[in-house]
């Protein structure tokens, strides 16, 4: 059965939700306060890159399922399910999270909910939120307690963000375990199709949901700076972190993903999300539970710091006057997202060295540019290396993997690289005549 969905905010998570939940069949809003992300989403383009989700947007507002507006008067006459899918960036100068946009949109919406309605926060929040908006959604709302708010915590990746949602691994509800009401029964309709194929549902208390995601997203950092700092230890003692992560990876209680040595995670996620969760536990009084997470944080901004002295050393000790072609601006590749980007971070860095810097990046190019407007920007990949002294790959695109080093060797100035993500073959790259460095290995 078919239920009338808004969902607030329509970046990357809300615009998938709304296509996704519209594919599901349901009648969906789209609400944003950003007036041409609603232009572009209205006419059926995808305002960011995320594969398969323009078919989906497309194909869900012709067949009149899919709709959006800036109105929430709009929204809360539409529809009696409602998503948070607003941004929780971190907060300038502190660790902690901004909720200004989540909190601004119970605020705008709880007042106009004259039905009983369920609020389903998807947002990434500090542990107690949940509890703390819904109590201020009943007080706001003229339907007082029929309101409910459960949290239903997102675990997409960018770059899989329509499978992501419409096959998930699990889907995890956080109800008020005080006043069940009906998040749960809603949750069920809402997902049928994808609880019909007997996707894991685990249904919690509000506070075990947020902080669900908080962890998943700590154990995930981890893995990444536990490699990160094995690369450093190979390093020193000359080893070969690629080959080390192959074998430990076999062991299935370790496993071989998201154990890719390089120059470290970054996003709109992961960074922010570590700190916010140490900031929350500091709050209340867990806070030596989480130090870890400051290591973890700390090795992964180190490893952007050793790109930089590579990249000087390869050019010979200086960057001053050298030019530098950075292959990858995006946080991971099939994303144009450069939120706290490693690689426009290190491509910035070697400019503030002195070096003229080339990049170019498959989908990101617009969204760096605004950014980092000084750097230069290239129009293909051949472009951003013509008279480079080196050259670096700092996002695992597949088109970075494929280049071809003969062709690319008549191109630079001269022939030095530096994969910053270990998706190179090394061997390959030496026999065309490269010198080839990378992360973590000799
Ligand atoms: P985003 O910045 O791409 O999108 C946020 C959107 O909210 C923007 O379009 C903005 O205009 C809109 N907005 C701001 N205030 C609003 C308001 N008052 N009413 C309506 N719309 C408003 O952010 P995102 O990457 O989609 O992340 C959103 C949330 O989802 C964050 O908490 C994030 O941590 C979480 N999350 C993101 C991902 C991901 O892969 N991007 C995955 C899981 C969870």
């Amino acid at each position: 059965m078919s239920c009338r969905i808004a969902v607030f905010g329509t970046g990357y998570l809300g615009a998938t939700h709304a296509a996704c939940m519209a594919e599901l069949g349901h009648e969906v809003l789209g609400v944003d306060v950003d007036a041409s992300k609603l232009a572009k989403l209205e006419s059926g383009e995808v305002p960011f890159y995320e594969p398969g989700l323009e078919e989906v947007l497309k194909q869900n507002i012709e067949d009149g399922r899919l709709r959006f507006t800036a109105s929430y008067e709009e929204a809360a006459a539409f529809a009696d399910v409602h998503f948070i899918g607003v941004g929780t960036p971190q907060k300038r100068g502190e660790y902690a999270a901004d909720l200004t946009y989540v909190d601004a949109v119970v605020e705008t919406l709880a007042p106009l909910l004259d039905r009983a309605s369920v609020i389903f926060g998807k947002s990434t929040v500090p542990v107690g939120t949940a509890e703390r908006l819904g109590h201020r959604a009943r007080q706001l709302a003229p339907a007082g307690v029929e309101i409910d708010v459960a949290w239903n915590p997102e675990f997409l990746r960018e770059g899989y963000a329509v499978r992501d949602t419409l096959h998930p691994d699990r889907l995890v509800l956080g109800v008020d375990r005080d006043r069940p009401g009906r998040a749960e029964e809603v949750a069920r309709k809402v997902y049928a199709r994808l609880l019909s194929v007997n996707t894991p549902f685990l249904v919690t208390d509000l506070a075990t949901a947020e902080l669900v995601k908080a962890a998943a997203n700590a154990f995930l950092a981890t893995k990444i700076s536990f490699i990160n700092a094995m690369a450093e230890v190979c390093e020193t003692a000359g080893a070969d972190v690629s080959v080390l992560a192959d074998a430990i990876g076999y062991d299935a209680r370790i496993g071989r993903r998201f154990l890719n040595a390089g120059i470290g995670f970054g996003g709109g996620c992961l960074p922010k999300d570590i700190r916010a969760f140490m900031a929350r536990a500091g709050e209340i009084g867990a806070d030596e539970a989480l130090t870890f997470l400051r290591e973890v944080d700390n090795i992964n901004m180190r490893r952007r710091t050793r790109m930089v002295e590579l990249a000087r050393e390869a050019v010979g000790g200086s960057l001053l006057g050298t030019s530098v072609a950075v292959l990858g601006a995006a946080f991971k590749p099939d994303s144009d997202d450069v939120r706290d980007s490693p690689a426009l971070s290190i491509a910035g860095q070697i400019q503030l060295q002195g070096a003229s810097v080339n990049v170019y990046d498959p989908k990101a190019m617009d969204n760096s540019r605004a950014v980092f407007p000084t750097l230069n920007y290239a129009t293909s990949a051949i472009e951003a290396c013509v008279n480079a002294d080196l050259v670096l790959v700092l996002t695992e695109w597949k088109e970075f993997v494929a280049l071809d080093p003969q062709a690319l060797r008549t191109a630079v100035r001269r022939p030095s690289i530096i994969d910053g993500r270990n998706c190179l073959e090394a061997q390959t790259w030496r026999d065309a005549g490269w010198t080839f460095r990378a992360l973590g290995r000799v």
